[in-house]
């Protein structure tokens, strides 16, 4: 039998310095709060737990005074800098420097739509932590758009500026910019293209991983985006594809059935979880 990881798996450079500069902190401070889950994995956010991690939620952080809180890579909207500089709280900022630089183009699409009375649009997912960071650069009047349906919300009428969160797939944006054009009236669309070069480099090779294996451990949280469609795509390319969040979702013995064996996992998995589930299964055959 042979396993492999996916060497392009694994968290994104966002990630991996966030859970750094975390990990600088804790080990100095020994504890820090964090506003949000700093990644959507619940197997890292644990370990990370351990060390004297601390996740708080909006109203939590709203209500503090005189501490430390870190910003994950996902970013956040102006108004949470603002808490925090009532609030003497001290940021530790650990956005993505990919997605501070959307944030910075979506308030300057805000800005020249404003001049001509245009809309700004963020193709991704409402609520998203990464979206409502982009939202709040345009004082909270982006419109937010996931399907086709959502388009129903524009004025075709009005100059339009569209944006897409940073980790959507980019089929799927082509395709909704696509029915925006036909829909628009007086053509004025700009569009940017937002999306992380990462994730799109990922979507293209996991194809390729997922071909070259008998069947794929697809190791992600289900509260990671970029997990369920890396997963849909793996499991196109091979229907041998099971999603697990740890070793315990293991079918171990419908796994042992194939000689080639992949690992793989989304932007948010840790390497450490992966190696896990190659150590589990390799026992696994050894012990059988
Ligand atoms: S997916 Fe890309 S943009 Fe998002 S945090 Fe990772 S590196 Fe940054």
């Amino acid at each position: 039998m042979n396993i492999r990881i996916d060497t392009q798996a694994g968290f994104c450079f966002g990630v991996v310095s966030a859970i750094k500069a975390l990990e600088q902190e804790l080990k100095k401070d020994g504890t820090l709060y964090c506003l949000g889950d700093i990644v959507h994995n619940n197997m890292e956010v644990e370990r990370l737990k351990a060390m004297g991690l601390k996740t708080i939620d909006n109203e939590t952080f709203s209500k503090m005074n005189d501490c430390k809180v870190m910003i994950r890579a996902h970013g956040e909207p102006p108004s949470t800098y603002q808490i925090a500089k009532q609030n003497n709280i001290e940021i530790v900022d650990a956005t993505c420097p990919m997605v501070l630089k959307l944030q910075k183009d979506v308030r300057m699409g805000y800005e020249k739509m404003q001049a001509i009375g245009g809309q700004v649009i963020i193709f991704g997912k409402k609520g998203h932590a990464e979206v409502v960071g982009l939202v709040g650069q345009t004082q909270n009047k982006a419109i937010v758009i996931s399907n086709e349906e959502d388009l129903d919300k524009i004025d075709f009428s009005k100059p339009l500026h569209i944006y897409s969160q940073t980790t959507k797939n980019r089929e799927d944006y082509e395709n909704i910019i696509e029915k925006i054009k036909a829909r628009h009236l007086t053509k004025e669309v700009f569009v940017t293209d937002s999306i992380c070069k990462k994730v799109s480099l990922r979507a293209k090779s996991i194809g390729d991983f997922a071909k070259s294996v008998d069947c794929v451990l697809f190791v992600s949280g289900k509260n990671s985006s970029n997990g369920m469609y890396l997963f849909e795509l793996c499991k196109q390319q091979n229907k041998n594809t099971f999603f697990i969040s740890d070793v315990e979702d293991i079918d171990i013995e419908q796994v042992l059935k194939y000689d080639n064996i992949g690992i793989s996992g989304a932007t948010s998995t840790p390497m450490w979880l992966m190696e896990k589930v190659e150590d589990y299964v390799y026992k696994k055959f050894e012990n059988q």
